[in-house]
């Protein structure tokens, strides 16, 4: 005989397959024969499924996959349970009888339902009496009444039968929760057909699972604020499923009525690939109407044709000059600047000409006319100084480091081509009375004798900012003209950016601000001012790749980001100006920039206007099912706000949504994908779940993440940021294959897209210029920061995304993959530096890979400080073993030598050992967007990290890839479930299982030997 105390544990009616020490299916069949459908085997299988995290419905017919068999037997003596070897036998004298044994073996079984250890042979029912055998004699007699569980608070308010299964899982309630608690009634009558019973049965099964509490029985109880599942079979051919206030009924005739019933059950959501409630899909999505706002156009003669104007003018004044000397700056490419030379040289053939780059003009006089003489020097240099000016207008954007910030990364390009160490390279920040140049250059001996010396001053011209009173200096085109050493004729020139950046502010933003729509209290905050802008520009500008990692030169990238950054700006300033609070949202600003080697300057502006939509509400209340096929014929729905009826004829209805082609997908592992919802622009963001490899057909997330940790990993949040979701897609592969301990300790749920139209508008981007930034295409399709939308009611399906994890899998640990500039970002007309509304610079890269963790409270949430040490400790030495350690170290260096050492708040570097990990204080707050300030109680961490990957290909994305891989594995590796603890509870009010959060730290053992 075996342990009945044994039967609601693995190796009793359940199994765990898998081996990760959590069940996953059950083991048992039942032969039910068709004979006897007790109304009690409903609780029983509600148990059975309750006690495992994924099941099929294949365990009420013979099937081999089981080792244990329930058979019933008619005896006339005793209604009884044993179980021998693997045959759980039921002997039964009537129907009511055995429902009485099994609902006591379903709601109040468990192994220490009675004291002691001996092992329980048979349970059995006699006269309203439970009598308790145990294996030396014992009995222990308990009266049925004094199971009564007590009636339960817990109540229902269901406005649609999808709401019963939906993406979610099983009733999951409003607000996030580890717990889905149920208080379910099946209501069902003798006459229903076997099949119809068999489909009840699995039905029960399914909930049981989902649920992390349920209260029994769940027959043989009427209660009235219960969710009631009514079976009444009747005479109506088609049968049919109608909501009814907190009853879901099911009635109708014979194989209909199993239909219905079985539809029910069985069918998933379509979310995840079933039938259930597929008519809803179509309205998930919003229509694609779009108005234009205005669309205007510009041209310009440009700085080249006013330039050689100018010198045309002048050139009746110079021509019988001698020594001259004439000095051009002028914001074109080399090539450009070279036949601008030739020509300028041909008609001023007394004059010596030289024409440098208005843009990063320092940088480019160091290569182009410092380096040569330093290369013949080669040998004897000991130390290149370079003074630079200190920036010091009170009006001006500018940092005072801005003439060392022009500069970069000279250092490096010069050290290559003298083949010396960048470190010999330095920079100082003169006064201005000790210095009267923008730049000096000081090239020493080993001795300290001075070799070289050169300077030169830079011409800036000063634009206004979007801000009222504040400017930008940026560097212009100009010419001067020199006899000797005496200057006759200076003039500056506005450069082609500068040009239409002017016309840009000037003319444009009022334009879109007069034209937006500022209607609704939303507006611009939860939704945007107007839906886009497009930018088309073409223009000539220096476009050049140094020979240092990622870096490049290029003026009209920066004048991409000012475009984008400045007219957010730009609605940020007006908010505060006219409704006293910064507008976060202006809408989409995309900036299509084309480098055209010695074209005039030309735009065409169009922007979009905003146009309201809504999601349609639909409300699903009445299926009608036929005895020939097993999904719907008819729905009835009410839509929209005025809840029309709406009938339907769906017996035609497939469902179809494939999963997008480019989307990164694991090659190797088990993963379970769904569709989270859908974008603005009606793309389906996916999500995937990696769990213990299973074989059923159901699984519930809410029980898996009862009974192990899990952690959410949201990728692409940030579309210009570009390794995570590459980076994802292998990591689930690397996991199954090198670390298979993590999917024995945890769930992982991953957002492996999670801004479909944020990609899509960087595939745009990418196509004229692939290795810029692109920051204009970090938010989403209408330039929303799609998180400031999560957890309310929004029409952008990407802010939902995050929010239906936290309430589908309650997860422990939430981070957020991100990336940073791989190379310099610079906005010349926001003072050079990135704009203003950044307090911390993020100029050049500070690493490779950083992290930020969101800080509670240490004092307050000490096991969460103890999380985050285990965390941060974990990412180090994941970093600390791969060569990203070197690469971190590099920029840290860089960091430091251009912006740290003299501005060490704007530049801060946080430590943890040699690891850069800010942390953010944050406060608990229910409103919150933020997981962990959210839910304090249940979240355990909230992470993001940040790796240099705007935009990057090739061998740039791999390491920005492997950077993002050793994060997310340094912060979960060392999560272990045995330290979990798990906690069941059988009582009067209900069974219960729960993980206590939050997470437990391992605990470290000193190895004293
Ligand atoms: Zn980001």
């Amino acid at each position: 005989m075996r342990d009945l105390r044994e039967m609601w544990e693995i190796g009793g009616l359940v199994e765990d397959q898998n081996k990760d020490k959590v069940a996953d299916r059950v083991n048992i069949w039942f032969d039910l024969n068709g004979e006897i459908h007790p109304e009690g085997l409903i609780d029983f299988c509600a148990r059975l499924g309750f006690e495992t995290t994924s099941l099929s419905f294949d365990f009420l017919l013979q099937n081999n996959r089981y080792s244990n068999k329930l058979s019933f037997v008619k005896n006339d003596i005793e209604t009884s349970v044993e179980w021998d070897l693997n045959h759980f036998l039921v002997r039964y004298q009537n129907e009511e009888e055995v429902s009485a044994l099994l609902r006591f073996l379903a709601g109040s079984w468990h192994r220490s339902f009675v004291s002691g250890v001996v092992p329980i042979q048979k349970i059995k029912l006699n006269e309203n009496e439970i009598f308790i055998e145990a294996k030396d004699g014992n009995m222990t007699v308990i009266p049925v009444e004094a199971l009564q569980k007590t009636t339960s608070e817990k109540s229902y308010q269901i406005d649609s039968l999808i709401e019963v299964w939906n993406e979610l899982g099983f009733m999951h309630s409003d607000q996030a929760s580890p717990a889905n608690n149920h208080n379910v009634n099946f209501l069902t009558e003798d006459s229903l057909e076997h099949h119809s019973w068999i489909e009840i049965y699995y039905g029960a099964s399914r909930i049981g699972m989902e649920s992390t509490a349920l209260i029994f029985p769940i027959t043989a109880r009427n209660e009235p604020n219960a969710l009631k599942f009514h079976f009444e079979p009747g005479d109506a051919k088609d049968a049919r499923i109608q909501l009814d206030g907190n009853i879901i009924q099911f009635t109708g005739a014979g194989k209909s009525l199993t239909n219905a019933i079985s539809y029910f059950f069985r069918e998933k959501h379509w979310s995840s690939d079933g039938h259930f409630g597929c008519w809803e899909r179509q309205f998930k999505k919003l229509d694609n109407k779009e108005e234009s706002l205005f669309h205007i156009t510009w041209n310009d003669e440009g700085e080249i044709q006013e330039l050689y104007d100018k010198l045309g003018e002048w050139g009746e004044y110079v021509k019988d000059k001698k020594d001259l000397n004439i000095n051009v700056f002028i914001s074109e490419p080399n090539a450009i600047r070279n036949d601008m030379k030739r020509n300028i040289e041909n008609s001023f053939p007394q004059a010596k000409v030289s024409i440098r780059s208005a843009f990063k003009p320092g940088y480019f006089w160091l290569i182009e006319e410092v380096l040569p003489s330093l290369l013949k020097l080669r040998k004897h240099i000991g130390s290149i100084s370079i003074n630079c000016l200190k920036e010091e207008r009170a009006d001006g954007l500018e940092l005072p480091i801005r003439w060392i910030q022009e500069l970069y990364p000279v250092d490096e390009v010069m050290a290559q081509e003298l083949q010396i160490d960048s470190s010999f390279i330095d920079f100082k920040l003169c006064e201005v009375m000790d210095l009267d140049a923008t730049y000096e250059v000081i090239v020493n001996d080993i001795q300290g004798n001075q070799l070289y010396q050169n300077q030169i001053a830079i011409p800036v011209s000063k634009v206004p900012y979007v801000e009222e009173g504040k400017h930008s200096y940026p560097t212009t085109a100009y010419f001067s003209i020199y006899e000797g050493s005496k200057q006759i004729v200076q003039h500056f020139i506005q450069t082609d950016r500068e040009r239409f950046y002017t016309f840009y502010t000037e003319h444009i933003l009022s334009e879109l601000w007069g034209k937006s729509d500022h209607s609704s209290e939303e507006a611009g905050f939860l939704r945007p001012l107007f839906d886009r802008i497009e930018i088309n520009v073409e223009m000539s500008e220096e476009e050049l790749k140094l020979p240092v990692g990622e870096e490049r030169i290029s003026s009209l990238e920066a004048l991409h980001e000012d475009l984008y950054f400045n007219t957010l700006d730009y609605f940020l300033i007006k908010g505060e100006q006219t409704v006293g609070k910064g507008y976060t949202a202006a809408g989409g600003v995309y900036p299509f920039i084309k480098v055209k080697e010695g074209i005039k300057p030309k735009a065409e502006i169009t922007a979009y206007q905003w146009l309201d939509k809504t999601r349609e509400a639909i409300l699903t209340e009445q299926l009608l099912f036929n005895s020939g096929q097993r999904t719907p014929i008819e729905v009835k729905y009410r839509l929209g706000k005025e809840r029309d009826l709406i009938k339907e004829d769906i017996s035609d209805y497939v469902q179809v949504e494939k999963i997008p082609e480019d989307l990164p997908l694991p090659k190797k592992a088990q993963f379970h994908a769904w569709v989270a919802d859908y974008s603005y622009r009606n793309k389906p963001i996916y999500v995937y779940e990696v769990f213990a490899d299973i074989k059923e057909t159901y699984y519930s997330a809410i029980k898996l993440t009862a009974n192990k940790p899990t952690v959410l990993i949201e990728t692409g949040h940030h579309a210009n940021e570009v390794s995570s979701m590459p980076a994802i897609a292998e990591l689930i592969d690397e996991i199954k294959e090198k670390y298979p301990d993590i999917i024995k300790n945890m769930n992982l749920v991953i957002i492996p897209r999670a801004n479909p139209d944020g990609s899509e508008l960087h595939k745009r981007m990418i196509a004229d210029n692939p290795e810029w930034k692109h920051h204009a295409a970090r938010y989403n399709a209408v330039g929303l920061e799609y998180s400031d939308v999560r957890y309310k009611d929004t029409i952008f399906g990407e802010g939902n995304v995050v929010p239906k994890i936290m309430n589908r899998w309650a997860p422990d640990i939430v981070i957020d993959n991100h990336g940073i500039p791989s190379h310099e970002w610079t906005q010349p007309f926001a003072g050079y530096h990135i704009p203003p509304r950044f307090h911390m610079s993020y100029w050049i890269p500070n690493a490779m890979i950083y992290g930020i963790a969101r800080m509670l409270n240490k004092k307050t949430y000490p096991e969460h400080s103890a999380v985050l040490d285990s965390i941060m400790h974990g990412v180090q030495q994941r970093v600390k073993q791969s060569n990203i350690q070197d690469m971190n170290k590099y920029w840290m260096g860089r960091y430091k030598k251009y912006g740290n050492q003299f501005m060490p708040k704007l530049f801060p570097i946080e430590l943890v050992e040699e690891l850069i990990f800010y942390k953010w204080p944050t406060k608990t707050d229910t409103s919150s967007r933020d997981a962990i300030s959210r839910f304090p109680e249940w979240v355990s961490a909230d992470l993001i990290s940040e790796a240099a990957d705007e935009t990057v290909y090739g061998e740039a994305l791999e390491i920005c890839k492997e950077a993002q891989k050793l994060f997310n594995l340094g912060s979960i590796e060392w999560i272990n479930s045995e330290e979990q603890e798990v906690y069941r509870n059988y009582d009067l009010e209900d069974i219960r299982v729960e993980r206590l959060r939050p997470l437990k730290v391992p605990v470290i053992s000193e190895n004293l030997s």
